[in-house]
Protein backbone atom coordinates (compact mmCIF):
# COMPACT_ATOMS: atom_id res chain seq x y z
CA UNK A 1 0.00 0.00 0.00
CA UNK A 2 0.96 3.29 -0.57
CA UNK A 3 1.05 5.87 2.41
CA UNK A 4 -0.43 8.95 2.07
CA UNK A 5 0.89 12.52 2.20
CA UNK A 6 -0.47 15.33 4.74
CA UNK A 7 0.34 18.94 4.74
CA UNK A 8 3.19 20.05 7.15
CA UNK A 9 4.49 23.45 8.38
CA UNK A 10 8.18 24.61 9.49
CA UNK A 11 7.10 26.34 13.05
CA UNK A 12 9.04 28.95 14.19
CA UNK A 13 7.96 30.78 17.34
CA UNK A 14 10.48 32.41 19.93
CA UNK A 15 9.98 32.03 23.96
CA UNK A 16 11.93 31.70 26.68
CA UNK A 17 12.59 28.71 28.26
CA UNK A 18 12.20 30.21 31.78
CA UNK A 19 8.48 30.17 30.18
CA UNK A 20 8.17 26.53 30.94
CA UNK A 21 7.45 27.12 34.30
CA UNK A 22 4.85 29.93 33.75
CA UNK A 23 3.26 26.98 31.79
CA UNK A 24 2.87 25.18 34.82
CA UNK A 25 0.11 27.63 36.24
CA UNK A 26 -1.64 27.50 33.16
CA UNK A 27 -1.89 23.85 33.14
CA UNK A 28 -2.81 24.50 36.76
CA UNK A 29 -5.68 26.93 35.44
CA UNK A 30 -6.48 24.35 32.56
CA UNK A 31 -7.61 21.54 35.51
CA UNK A 32 -9.36 24.32 37.36
CA UNK A 33 -11.55 24.90 34.09
CA UNK A 34 -11.78 21.28 33.62
CA UNK A 35 -13.17 20.98 36.64
CA UNK A 36 -10.12 18.59 37.69
CA UNK A 37 -10.48 18.61 41.33
CA UNK A 38 -6.91 17.35 41.56
CA UNK A 39 -4.07 19.74 43.27
CA UNK A 40 -0.79 18.30 42.03
CA UNK A 41 1.95 21.10 41.27
CA UNK A 42 2.42 20.94 38.17
CA UNK A 43 5.76 22.83 38.70
CA UNK A 44 6.93 19.74 40.76
CA UNK A 45 6.04 17.22 38.29
CA UNK A 46 7.88 19.42 35.48
CA UNK A 47 11.34 19.71 37.93
CA UNK A 48 10.97 15.53 38.53
CA UNK A 49 10.85 14.73 35.08
CA UNK A 50 13.36 17.59 33.94
CA UNK A 51 16.19 16.32 36.57
CA UNK A 52 17.38 13.89 34.31
CA UNK A 53 18.28 17.14 31.85
CA UNK A 54 21.19 18.14 34.65
CA UNK A 55 22.89 15.28 33.67
CA UNK A 56 21.92 13.96 30.37
CA UNK A 57 22.43 10.58 29.41
CA UNK A 58 19.02 10.61 27.90
CA UNK A 59 20.40 8.84 24.83
CA UNK A 60 23.26 6.03 24.21
CA UNK A 61 25.85 8.77 23.34
CA UNK A 62 25.53 9.80 26.90
CA UNK A 63 26.96 13.40 26.56
CA UNK A 64 26.55 14.01 30.23
CA UNK A 65 25.60 17.36 29.41
CA UNK A 66 23.90 19.89 31.63
CA UNK A 67 21.40 21.04 29.35
CA UNK A 68 19.12 23.52 31.83
CA UNK A 69 22.45 25.54 32.20
CA UNK A 70 23.01 25.43 28.39
CA UNK A 71 22.42 23.23 24.66
CA UNK A 72 25.77 22.01 24.50
CA UNK A 73 25.03 18.06 24.07
CA UNK A 74 25.61 16.41 20.59
CA UNK A 75 21.78 16.84 19.76
CA UNK A 76 22.35 20.39 20.40
CA UNK A 77 19.34 21.14 22.33
CA UNK A 78 18.03 22.63 26.17
CA UNK A 79 15.48 22.48 27.97
CA UNK A 80 12.68 24.06 26.20
CA UNK A 81 10.48 22.54 24.06
CA UNK A 82 11.92 22.62 20.61
CA UNK A 83 9.75 21.73 18.45
CA UNK A 84 8.96 21.77 14.71
CA UNK A 85 6.02 21.21 14.07
CA UNK A 86 2.63 20.16 15.67
CA UNK A 87 0.09 18.77 12.85
CA UNK A 88 -2.12 16.03 11.60
CA UNK A 89 -0.15 13.55 9.46
CA UNK A 90 -2.18 11.06 7.02
CA UNK A 91 0.95 9.56 5.73
CA UNK A 92 1.55 6.92 8.78
CA UNK A 93 0.80 3.28 8.62
CA UNK A 94 -2.82 3.21 8.36
CA UNK A 95 -3.65 1.52 12.12
CA UNK A 96 -1.51 4.60 13.01
CA UNK A 97 -2.88 7.69 10.93
CA UNK A 98 -6.69 6.41 10.72
CA UNK A 99 -8.71 8.81 9.26
CA UNK A 100 -8.33 11.65 10.69
CA UNK A 101 -4.72 11.86 10.82
CA UNK A 102 -2.54 11.32 13.57
CA UNK A 103 -1.86 14.30 15.41
CA UNK A 104 2.34 14.73 15.56
CA UNK A 105 4.19 16.76 17.99
CA UNK A 106 7.76 16.47 15.16
CA UNK A 107 10.46 17.56 17.90
CA UNK A 108 13.72 19.62 16.37
CA UNK A 109 17.42 18.27 16.09
CA UNK A 110 18.13 14.78 16.18
CA UNK A 111 19.90 12.34 18.33
CA UNK A 112 21.42 10.69 15.37
CA UNK A 113 22.13 12.57 12.19
CA UNK A 114 21.51 10.53 9.79
CA UNK A 115 23.58 11.91 5.75
CA UNK A 116 20.65 10.90 4.01
CA UNK A 117 17.75 12.01 6.57
CA UNK A 118 14.76 12.51 4.68
CA UNK A 119 13.34 15.11 7.18
CA UNK A 120 16.70 16.81 6.75
CA UNK A 121 15.32 20.41 6.49
CA UNK A 122 14.21 20.16 10.38
CA UNK A 123 16.37 17.43 11.81
CA UNK A 124 19.97 18.70 11.58
CA UNK A 125 21.73 20.24 14.53
CA UNK A 126 23.10 22.68 12.03
CA UNK A 127 20.30 24.10 12.05
CA UNK A 128 19.40 23.86 15.64
CA UNK A 129 19.04 27.39 16.19
CA UNK A 130 16.37 27.23 13.72
CA UNK A 131 14.12 25.94 15.68
CA UNK A 132 12.31 27.89 18.45
CA UNK A 133 10.96 27.12 21.67
CA UNK A 134 7.44 26.40 22.29
CA UNK A 135 5.82 27.14 25.39
CA UNK A 136 4.11 24.35 27.01
CA UNK A 137 0.77 26.23 26.99
CA UNK A 138 0.90 26.30 22.90
CA UNK A 139 1.87 22.57 22.72
CA UNK A 140 -0.72 21.40 24.84
CA UNK A 141 -3.30 23.92 23.01
CA UNK A 142 -2.35 23.05 19.59
CA UNK A 143 -2.66 19.27 20.52
CA UNK A 144 -5.81 19.90 21.99
CA UNK A 145 -7.22 21.48 19.00
CA UNK A 146 -6.28 18.49 16.61
CA UNK A 147 -7.76 16.08 19.51
CA UNK A 148 -10.67 18.26 18.95
CA UNK A 149 -10.98 17.77 15.13
CA UNK A 150 -11.09 13.97 15.38
CA UNK A 151 -7.46 12.75 15.79
CA UNK A 152 -7.12 10.05 18.25
CA UNK A 153 -3.38 9.70 18.48
CA UNK A 154 -0.80 11.75 19.62
CA UNK A 155 2.81 10.82 17.97
CA UNK A 156 5.86 12.17 19.51
CA UNK A 157 8.58 11.69 16.19
CA UNK A 158 12.27 11.85 17.20
CA UNK A 159 11.41 11.72 20.65
CA UNK A 160 14.78 10.01 22.27
CA UNK A 161 16.30 13.42 23.13
CA UNK A 162 13.34 14.74 25.14
CA UNK A 163 11.85 12.37 26.55
CA UNK A 164 11.30 14.48 29.86
CA UNK A 165 9.45 16.78 27.98
CA UNK A 166 7.32 13.67 26.03
CA UNK A 167 6.15 12.74 29.57
CA UNK A 168 5.20 16.66 31.01
CA UNK A 169 3.16 16.97 27.85
CA UNK A 170 0.88 13.41 28.30
CA UNK A 171 0.57 14.22 32.34
CA UNK A 172 -0.45 17.67 31.45
CA UNK A 173 -2.98 16.73 29.18
CA UNK A 174 -4.74 13.65 31.41
CA UNK A 175 -4.69 16.25 34.36
CA UNK A 176 -6.92 18.27 31.94
CA UNK A 177 -8.85 15.11 30.73
CA UNK A 178 -7.32 14.08 27.66
CA UNK A 179 -6.07 10.83 27.00
CA UNK A 180 -5.41 9.95 23.50
CA UNK A 181 -3.58 7.30 22.20
CA UNK A 182 0.20 7.84 22.84
CA UNK A 183 2.82 6.75 19.75
CA UNK A 184 6.97 6.65 20.17
CA UNK A 185 7.56 7.23 17.17
CA UNK A 186 12.27 7.13 17.03
CA UNK A 187 15.11 6.50 15.80
CA UNK A 188 15.64 3.37 17.38
CA UNK A 189 19.01 5.07 18.80
CA UNK A 190 17.11 5.04 22.56
CA UNK A 191 18.46 4.25 25.85
CA UNK A 192 17.08 0.87 27.70
CA UNK A 193 16.62 2.87 30.78
CA UNK A 194 14.90 5.85 29.38
CA UNK A 195 12.33 3.21 27.81
CA UNK A 196 11.72 1.51 30.59
CA UNK A 197 10.41 4.40 32.31
CA UNK A 198 8.03 4.90 29.19
CA UNK A 199 6.03 2.20 30.41
CA UNK A 200 2.77 3.18 31.48
CA UNK A 201 3.18 7.03 29.38
CA UNK A 202 3.33 5.21 25.66
CA UNK A 203 0.44 2.89 24.09
CA UNK A 204 2.20 2.51 20.74
CA UNK A 205 6.40 2.07 20.18
CA UNK A 206 6.95 2.65 16.25
CA UNK A 207 10.79 2.52 16.41
CA UNK A 208 13.03 2.40 13.23
CA UNK A 209 15.23 -0.28 12.98
CA UNK A 210 17.63 0.79 10.47
CA UNK A 211 21.18 -0.69 10.40
CA UNK A 212 22.59 -4.31 11.32
CA UNK A 213 25.93 -3.85 10.03
CA UNK A 214 28.08 -1.43 12.41
CA UNK A 215 30.08 -0.12 9.55
CA UNK A 216 27.20 1.24 7.90
CA UNK A 217 26.13 2.92 10.80
CA UNK A 218 28.97 4.38 11.65
CA UNK A 219 29.56 5.73 8.23
CA UNK A 220 25.50 7.16 7.69
CA UNK A 221 24.67 7.67 11.29
CA UNK A 222 27.90 8.18 12.43
CA UNK A 223 27.26 6.07 15.29
CA UNK A 224 28.60 2.22 15.26
CA UNK A 225 27.12 0.81 17.94
CA UNK A 226 23.80 1.53 16.27
CA UNK A 227 22.74 -2.21 15.93
CA UNK A 228 23.44 -3.29 19.30
CA UNK A 229 22.22 -0.32 20.68
CA UNK A 230 18.35 0.01 18.84
CA UNK A 231 18.46 -3.90 18.97
CA UNK A 232 18.26 -3.49 23.19
CA UNK A 233 15.94 -0.98 23.23
CA UNK A 234 13.63 -2.51 20.76
CA UNK A 235 14.01 -5.30 23.11
CA UNK A 236 12.89 -3.56 25.75
CA UNK A 237 9.98 -2.01 23.67
CA UNK A 238 9.09 -5.61 23.19
CA UNK A 239 9.29 -6.40 26.84
CA UNK A 240 6.42 -4.14 27.85
CA UNK A 241 4.29 -4.51 24.39
CA UNK A 242 5.32 -8.19 23.38
CA UNK A 243 3.52 -9.15 19.46
CA UNK A 244 0.20 -8.06 19.91
CA UNK A 245 -0.35 -4.76 17.98
CA UNK A 246 -4.33 -4.54 19.32
CA UNK A 247 -6.48 -1.99 17.29
CA UNK A 248 -9.27 -0.53 18.76
CA UNK A 249 -13.12 -0.41 17.29
CA UNK A 250 -11.87 1.80 14.37
CA UNK A 251 -8.64 0.33 13.60
CA UNK A 252 -6.65 2.55 14.66
CA UNK A 253 -3.57 0.98 17.23
CA UNK A 254 -4.05 1.67 20.33
CA UNK A 255 -1.31 -1.09 21.97
CA UNK A 256 1.71 -2.47 20.87
CA UNK A 257 4.56 -1.98 18.67
CA UNK A 258 5.37 -1.72 14.69
CA UNK A 259 9.18 -1.59 13.85
CA UNK A 260 9.96 0.27 10.60
CA UNK A 261 12.98 -0.30 8.55
CA UNK A 262 13.86 1.39 5.70
CA UNK A 263 15.61 0.26 2.21
CA UNK A 264 18.68 1.93 1.54
CA UNK A 265 19.45 1.62 -2.59
CA UNK A 266 22.76 -0.52 -2.95
CA UNK A 267 22.80 -1.93 0.89
CA UNK A 268 20.16 -4.71 0.59
CA UNK A 269 22.18 -6.73 2.55
CA UNK A 270 22.08 -4.60 5.15
CA UNK A 271 18.29 -4.82 4.96
CA UNK A 272 18.36 -8.28 4.65
CA UNK A 273 19.89 -8.70 8.22
CA UNK A 274 18.49 -6.21 9.64
CA UNK A 275 15.47 -8.63 9.14
CA UNK A 276 17.15 -11.65 10.30
CA UNK A 277 18.33 -10.05 13.68
CA UNK A 278 14.63 -9.48 14.54
CA UNK A 279 13.47 -12.56 13.73
CA UNK A 280 15.81 -14.14 15.74
CA UNK A 281 15.77 -11.55 18.61
CA UNK A 282 12.59 -10.28 18.46
CA UNK A 283 9.51 -12.63 17.02
CA UNK A 284 8.31 -12.73 13.32
CA UNK A 285 5.04 -12.26 14.92
CA UNK A 286 6.27 -8.71 15.47
CA UNK A 287 4.38 -6.26 12.99
CA UNK A 288 6.88 -4.52 10.54
CA UNK A 289 6.54 -1.68 8.53
CA UNK A 290 9.21 -2.34 5.32
CA UNK A 291 9.80 1.48 3.64
CA UNK A 292 10.69 1.85 0.20
CA UNK A 293 10.25 5.78 0.15
CA UNK A 294 13.62 6.50 0.15
CA UNK A 295 14.76 9.14 -1.90
CA UNK A 296 17.77 11.43 -2.82
CA UNK A 297 18.01 14.47 -1.08
CA UNK A 298 20.58 17.29 -1.69
CA UNK A 299 23.11 16.52 0.81
CA UNK A 300 23.27 12.86 -1.09
CA UNK A 301 23.14 13.72 -4.99
CA UNK A 302 26.57 12.91 -5.32
CA UNK A 303 27.15 9.47 -3.20
CA UNK A 304 28.18 6.28 -5.09
CA UNK A 305 24.69 4.35 -4.19
CA UNK A 306 22.43 6.82 -1.88
CA UNK A 307 21.87 9.45 -5.36
CA UNK A 308 18.96 7.13 -6.27
CA UNK A 309 15.71 5.46 -5.31
CA UNK A 310 15.29 2.08 -4.90
CA UNK A 311 14.88 -0.35 -7.66
CA UNK A 312 12.63 -2.81 -8.21
CA UNK A 313 15.15 -6.30 -7.87
CA UNK A 314 16.47 -4.92 -4.41
CA UNK A 315 12.76 -4.47 -3.31
CA UNK A 316 11.79 -7.85 -4.34
CA UNK A 317 14.75 -9.41 -2.70
CA UNK A 318 13.78 -7.59 0.68
CA UNK A 319 10.07 -8.43 0.29
CA UNK A 320 11.12 -12.19 -0.37
CA UNK A 321 13.22 -12.37 2.71
CA UNK A 322 10.59 -10.74 4.77
CA UNK A 323 8.30 -13.81 3.78
CA UNK A 324 10.61 -16.44 3.68
CA UNK A 325 11.61 -15.35 7.92
CA UNK A 326 7.72 -15.71 8.11
CA UNK A 327 6.77 -12.02 9.50
CA UNK A 328 3.05 -11.76 8.51
CA UNK A 329 1.95 -8.57 10.48
CA UNK A 330 2.68 -5.34 8.85
CA UNK A 331 2.77 -3.38 5.43
CA UNK A 332 4.88 -3.34 2.31
CA UNK A 333 5.09 0.60 0.86
CA UNK A 334 5.21 0.03 -3.09
CA UNK A 335 7.84 0.69 -5.21
CA UNK A 336 6.21 3.56 -6.32
CA UNK A 337 6.44 5.56 -2.77
CA UNK A 338 9.34 7.41 -3.10
CA UNK A 339 8.03 9.95 -5.75
CA UNK A 340 5.01 10.22 -3.55
CA UNK A 341 7.21 10.96 -0.38
CA UNK A 342 9.41 14.19 -1.03
CA UNK A 343 8.48 16.49 1.41
CA UNK A 344 9.48 19.95 1.37
CA UNK A 345 9.73 21.65 4.73
CA UNK A 346 10.15 25.44 3.68
CA UNK A 347 6.50 24.82 2.20
CA UNK A 348 3.72 25.95 3.86
CA UNK A 349 2.19 22.25 2.22
CA UNK A 350 5.36 20.29 2.39
CA UNK A 351 3.32 17.25 1.00
CA UNK A 352 1.97 19.03 -1.95
CA UNK A 353 3.25 19.57 -5.25
S1 LIG B 1 19.91 13.54 24.46
FE1 LIG B 1 21.37 14.99 23.51
S2 LIG B 1 22.61 15.78 25.23
FE2 LIG B 1 21.52 13.96 25.96
S3 LIG B 1 22.93 12.25 25.71
FE3 LIG B 1 21.68 12.31 23.84
S4 LIG B 1 22.75 13.65 22.37
FE4 LIG B 1 23.67 13.97 24.40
Amino acid sequence: MIFQSAGWRIRVLLSATSKIYNSAEQIITFAAMSGNSETKDFRAIIDRHFKALENCNLCPRRCGANRLKAATGFCKSGSGFHIASICSHKGEEPVISGTHGICNVFFGNCNLQCRYCQNWQISKNTKAEEIEILRLETVLERIISLLNQGCESVGFVSPSHFIPHVKVIIDALRLIGHNPIFVYNSNGYDSVEQLNSLEGYIDVYLPDFKYADPELAKELSGVKDYPEMALAALKEMFRQKGSTLQLNEKGIAENGMVVRHLILPGYVQNSLEVLRLLSYHLSESVAVSLMSQYWPTPAMESHASLNRTLDVKEYDQVVKEMENLGFYKGWVQELESSTHYRPDFSSEHPFER
